[in-house]
């Protein structure tokens, strides 16, 4: 059985370090708030080449806490690429602001400059940009059109921890970047959590208080925010686990390189593409075939987990039906039957990543 994910081998993995992280938490009772949120935070906001990071529940509630901290005009719209997971477009309702859908690249899988100037309006206040699947977006244009039109940009990565755009990690190119630790993340908790990075003082200072109540002292409330704080135990082990990230993505980067070798000029297959001059985090490594449930199939009988991601655009969904652009011709809607992701993580010996890509191989070659 090769598994899509496995926390239990990577628990296995750390065990005294993350057994002691709890314990330690639990004996100082240090729950909400504390050292242990304020260790992580800068370790993070290091980790991530960031001056100011902030804690919070999730990391959908990290977008929407970076748009309501960022005092967009009410109503304006904000971009979001149409193939990402639904947080990256639910937080912009949430927030009261209007999503706008644009394409995204079949190459990189993200936005570029082109596709979103090809949905620009006036009221356009934001981009979120998805570094989605671990890929780093084309930041330089995507930044330069910002600063042309007077633009935020939110970097959504909660699939890049440790990713990079031209040596520099990712979140603090942009405005502001919101991280998931879901825990099948590249960096992910026992449980929800989420944190905001940025560079720029009263954006991490409006996000604290947004997520912890609009206060400023304990019963001093300078406006109505929200409950929404990373708590003391998933910080722990959160820490305890940011020690071995950059190990675990040179892993998932060995696993990737392998594959990629492996399947290298089989017909009918897509593989992802490596960023120029950047690190790919390799969240999830994923191909496209006009055979993808016969793969997925076949894969699945030879004990090989994979996954799908996403089985149906956003602007197909129900949820965003209102927008009436479920029939636009474009790469994110029709790519979604194509997409098969691949098991990736530190958890993969070479040789099942091997096996992977050999049963990947001997299926496309048979049907094609
Ligand atoms: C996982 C994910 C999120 C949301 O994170 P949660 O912590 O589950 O709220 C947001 N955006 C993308 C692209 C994701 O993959």
């Amino acid at each position: 059985m090769i598994k899509f994910l496995d926390l239990t081998s990577q628990y296995r993995s750390i065990k005294p370090d993350i057994d002691l992280a709890i314990s330690q938490t639990i004996e100082e009772a240090s729950f909400i708030g504390g050292a242990r949120i304020q260790l992580f935070e800068s370790s993070f906001a290091a980790f991530q080449q960031a001056q100011f990071c902030v804690g919070c529940g999730n990391g959908t509630d990290a977008i929407e806490i970076a748009l309501e901290a960022l005092e967009l005009p009410p109503g304006s719209e904000v971009i979001v690429p149409a193939n990402s997971f639904i947080s990256s477009s639910e937080a912009v309702t949430r927030a009261g602001l209007k999503v706008v859908f644009a394409d995204a690249d079949p190459t990189t899988y993200t936005l570029n400059r082109q596709l979103i100037e090809a949905r620009l309006t006036e009221r356009t206040s934001a981009i979120i940009v998805v570094h989605l699947y671990g890929y780093p977006a084309p930041m330089g244009e995507i930044i330069a059109l910002a600063e042309e039109r007077g633009l935020r940009v939110i970097e959504d990565c909660a699939q890049a921890h440790g990713a990079e755009w031209e040596g520099r990690r990712l979140g603090a190119i942009g405005d502001v970047g919101t991280f998931s630790f879901y825990p099948g993340k590249n960096l992910g908790a026992y449980g929800d959590g989420g944190a905001i990075v940025t560079n720029d003082q009263a954006i991490a200072d409006r996000c604290r208080m947004i997520g912890n109540h609009g206060r400023v002292a304990k019963y001093d409330h300078l406006f109505e925010g929200r409950n929404s704080r990373l708590d003391g135990l998933q910080a722990a082990i959160l820490s305890a686990k940011l020690a071995h990230l950059d190990g675990w993505i040179d892993k998932r980067n060995e696993i990737a390189a392998i594959y990629l070798a492996e399947l290298g000029g089989a017909a009918g297959l897509t593989l992802p593409t490596l960023p120029e001059r950047g690190r790919h985090g390799f969240h999830l490594f994923v191909i496209r075939t006009g055979q993808r449930d016969g793969l997925k199939q076949h894969l699945a009988s030879h004990g090989i987990e994979s996954g799908i991601h996403y089985p149906i655009a956003l602007p197909k969904l129900e949820a965003y039906r209102r927008l009436g652009l479920q029939n636009a011709d474009w790469f994110a809607n029709r790519s979604d039957r194509f997409l098969l992701s691949l098991p990736m993580g530190e958890h993969l010996t070479h040789a099942q990543a091997r096996e992977v890509a050999h049963a990947v191989r001997a299926f496309v070659e048979d049907v094609g």
